[in-house]
């Protein structure tokens, strides 16, 4: 059993730490989280020519791609410094990539997957409704209509990353209308200027610099050869994508679970009270020996399930327990974060609330802790808790 990096490992790991280190610096995220709805086009252009996009496409379009191990090692660095900017890229590279790249025909993919290696090309992911994203199979509505040469549809979608400057969505919908619910979806190119469709904002506490959007498709015609996959498969050629997605959710709590450590370890040790550093009050340092607590654990098991993926065997049980733990810890750290900061745990001026706010985010995005724990018991045999 090898825990350590391998040297192709260890040299992302590096680049990446002095990348996000030069590029990512606090007070930039700060404006970034105080001014913008998504990185601005120079950040995105710095991640570009560092050659992020083409670790997503094969090589025969110019790519140059990852495993899974490294593209976590990558992701943990991005969600130290900031988890909305690791969502920014990661919509495009994590969510709308892959499903060109595993589930389009070789035209669409001819055309669209040198653009992403080049940064030129924006996507997206739109599955969740309105009405329910745990339950997206009983709260689906968006139905996708085949007429003649094209499909139509109409519908709404809520809390879709990026889509708002997206140039394609990958939209779920249903295409049948008797079909059991996980033989009726299907999957769909969206060009995002398509006429009928619009955005609307969703104001919210985390992430503030990467948006999350309501979308509504009003008899929105799109060509025949824009269904990916196959008609009435798309629940399970989803979860291609989604098992990764799980492992990458983990890391943005291990990267904020790092972040808080440094930041709260750093504190103790500055800060005054009764005469000497409040670094030795006993409770202190037991808050900070459970954040360091989980983020190893979550770090271990996360890297355990990229390993896993990568190695061919199945991982998802590793990742939804390690997306739980690292959403679970990351809450922690950031209440006790703030907690150990006094009143500066919650000023703006510092990035401890920042974490805190973002760490909301993962406890039920993209799937829900509750969500996990009953498809965990699920996976060990027992009778399935829901539906
Ligand atoms: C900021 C943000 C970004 C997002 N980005 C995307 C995106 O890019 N694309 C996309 O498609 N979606 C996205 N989502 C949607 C996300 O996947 C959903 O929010 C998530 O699936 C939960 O759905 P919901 O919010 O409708 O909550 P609900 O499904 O309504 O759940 C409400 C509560 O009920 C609980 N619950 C439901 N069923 C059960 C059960 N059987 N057992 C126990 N508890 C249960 C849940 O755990 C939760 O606590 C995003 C959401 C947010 C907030």
């Amino acid at each position: 059993m090898d825990f350590g990096l391998n040297s192709a490992e260890k040299m992302i790991q590096n680049e990446w730490r002095r990348f996000c280190k030069k590029e990512l610096n606090k007070e930039y995220v700060q404006w970034m989280d105080e001014n913008v709805d998504f990185i601005p086009e120079e950040l995105w252009q710095k991640f570009v020519d560092i050659g992020f996009f083409k670790t997503v496409i094969p090589e025969e379009y110019g790519g140059e791609p990852v495993s899974t191990m490294e593209a976590m090692i990558m992701c943990e660095e991005m969600c130290k410094a900031s988890v909305s900017v690791s969502l920014a890229v990661g919509a495009t590279a994590g969510l709308g990539t892959p499903f060109i790249r595993e589930l389009a025909s070789k035209e669409i993919k001819d055309k669209l997957l040198p653009l992403v290696g080049e940064g030129k090309l924006r996507s997206c992911m739109a599955l969740t409704e309105p009405g329910g994203g745990t339950d997206i199979l009983g709260a689906m509505v968006t139905f996708a209509e085949e007429k003649e040469d094209r499909w139509v549809i109409n519908g709404e979608k809520i809390f879709i990353t990026g889509a708002h400057v997206s140039d394609y969505m990958i939209v779920i919908c249903k295409t049948e209308e008797d079909a059991r619910p996980s033989e009726s979806l299907s999957i769909f190119l969206v060009p995002s200027d398509s006429k009928g469709v619009s955005f609307s904002k969703v104001p919210k506490i985390s992430c503030h610099h990467c948006d999350s959007v309501g979308i509504s498709f009003n008899n929105v015609e799109i060509p025949k050869e824009n269904l990916l996959g196959t008609q009435g498969r798309g629940w399970y050629e989803m979860l291609v994508v989604l098992n990764p997605e799980r492992i990458a959710v983990a890391m943005m709590g291990v990267g904020i679970m790092a972040a808080v450590y440094d930041e709260a370890f750093a504190y103790v040790k500055q800060r005054q009270a009764f005469g000497g550093q409040i670094g030795r009050f006993q409770i202190l340092q037991h808050h900070l020996a459970d954040i360091k607590l989980n983020l190893e654990n979550s770090r271990n098991l996360a890297y355990k399930a990229a390993w896993l993926c990568d190695n061919n065997k199945p991982y998802h049980m590793e990742a939804i327990m390690a997306k739980v733990i690292a959403a679970e810890g990351a809450l922690h750290a950031g209440t006790h974060g703030a907690e150990i900061m006094g009143g500066y745990g919650i000023c703006s001026e510092f990035p401890m609330q920042r974490y805190l706010r973002d760490a909301l985010q993962i406890q039920f995005s993209p799937l829900s802790n509750e969500m996990c724990r009953n498809m965990m018991m699920q996976f060990e045999g027992l009778p399935k808790s829901w539906a």
